[in-house]
């Protein structure tokens, strides 16, 4: 998965008369990225060990949710598409259901059903082709999130077609730093980050009070930085178009699907939210990609989220929001 090098600063200046913090920071590969934990608790151990709960958390989620997982949760419900419901755990009805409300405010453009189209092109690309119009008409019947059925009191989720995939590439992410951040909380560790790739949860201030800093990533500049936003209690998603593609007959070929389509979304280069729920803001990241800045500017607004957006073309629109936090 892409690893944004969404940039964290953290100065570790202790100012005159603060209570002496300390800051540990770990990196791991879980989710098929790079995950980077920093804890500011009043001990070093403190903070180890809450490092290793969040980083414990991503893993036993990864483990329900992976696709490239035999025995995972997910890979027993597409196991049987079409066929019968699979008993699954609380986490995985609440992500799904997180990206339900996203496919309903997007008009499907987010869809966790996207699956074939995703094997189909990764498959295709492989061997150095595209699909075919054929082929993609064949598969986008299966594509559509109003065919997921859940049942919230048996616990089961059931896909109505056979061949279904779910996938929940575009929304673990989110809700695996929230699940992070609920344990800090309930832990007492208000001050943190939780960065998931480029899907990061800002709690508190750094350990010398200040606010933490989080750089954003031009799209096509890997050396500039777009913004740089001081951020506390916050949380930031950025999807682009720019860590994972191969570029083909002069277009970029990327990882995130337009289901409308059945191609690789042409709506923005990158997207940048800033809201207060993972599970959502993830998934609502990657529907604004694919809706582009004038779709996707009326959406954020409406949710309270602020955006920035970078068309294919370079140039960066911002909602009125983000634009007061990037004049700093
Ligand atoms: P990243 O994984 O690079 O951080 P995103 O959060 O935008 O980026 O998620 C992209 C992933 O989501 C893809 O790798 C794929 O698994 C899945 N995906 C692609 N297109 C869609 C879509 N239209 N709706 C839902 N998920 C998608
Ligand atoms: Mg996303």
């Amino acid at each position: 998965m892409k690893t944004l090098s969404l940039v964290i600063i953290t100065f570790c200046v202790l100012s005159a008369g603060c209570a002496r913090q300390r800051t540990v920071q770990r990196t791991e590969t879980i989710m098929g990225t790079q995950v980077t934990i920093t804890v500011v608790a009043p001990t070093a151990g403190e903070a180890e060990a809450a490092v290793e709960a969040g980083m414990a958390e991503l893993r036993r989620l990864d483990a329900m949710m992976s696709l490239y997982k035999d025995d995972s949760e997910i890979t027993m419900v597409n196991r049987v598409a079409g066929r019968g419901s699979v008993k699954v755990s609380p986490e995985m009805i609440e992500v799904v259901d997180a990206a339900a409300e996203v496919s309903k405010l997007s008009d499907g453009a987010f869809d966790v059903t996207v699956g074939p189209l995703v094997v189909l092109w990764q498959m295709k690309l492989k061997g150095g082709d595209l699909p075919t119009a054929a082929e993609i008409s064949r598969v986008l019947p299966l594509v559509n999130y109003r065919n997921v059925v859940i049942d919230r009191k048996a616990s089961t989720i059931f896909l109505r077609r056979s061949g279904m995939i779910m996938d929940l590439g575009g929304c673990a992410k989110g809700y695996g730093a929230d699940r992070v951040a609920a344990i800090f909380r309930g832990r007492g560790i208000t001050n943190a980050v939780i960065a998931v790739a480029g899907d990061i949860w800002v709690l508190g201030n750094r350990e010398d009070g200040k606010p933490w800093r989080i750089g954003v990533q031009h799209p096509r500049d890997k050396d500039r930085t777009l913004a740089v936003l001081e951020l506390r209690d916050r949380y930031i998603s950025t999807s682009g178009d720019y860590e994972r593609f191969v570029i083909r007959d002069k277009k970029r070929l990327h990882h995130i699907i337009d289901p409308r389509t059945g191609a690789p979304s042409e709506g923005a280069s990158s997207v940048t939210l800033v809201g207060d729920r993972g599970a959502l803001v993830d998934p609502l990241t990657t529907a604004l990609f694919i809706l582009g800045q004038e779709r996707g500017t009326a959406i954020a607004e409406k949710l309270g989220v602020d955006a920035i957006f970078v068309d294919s073309g370079g140039t960066v629109r911002t909602t009125r929001g983000m634009a007061a936090a990037m004049r700093d």
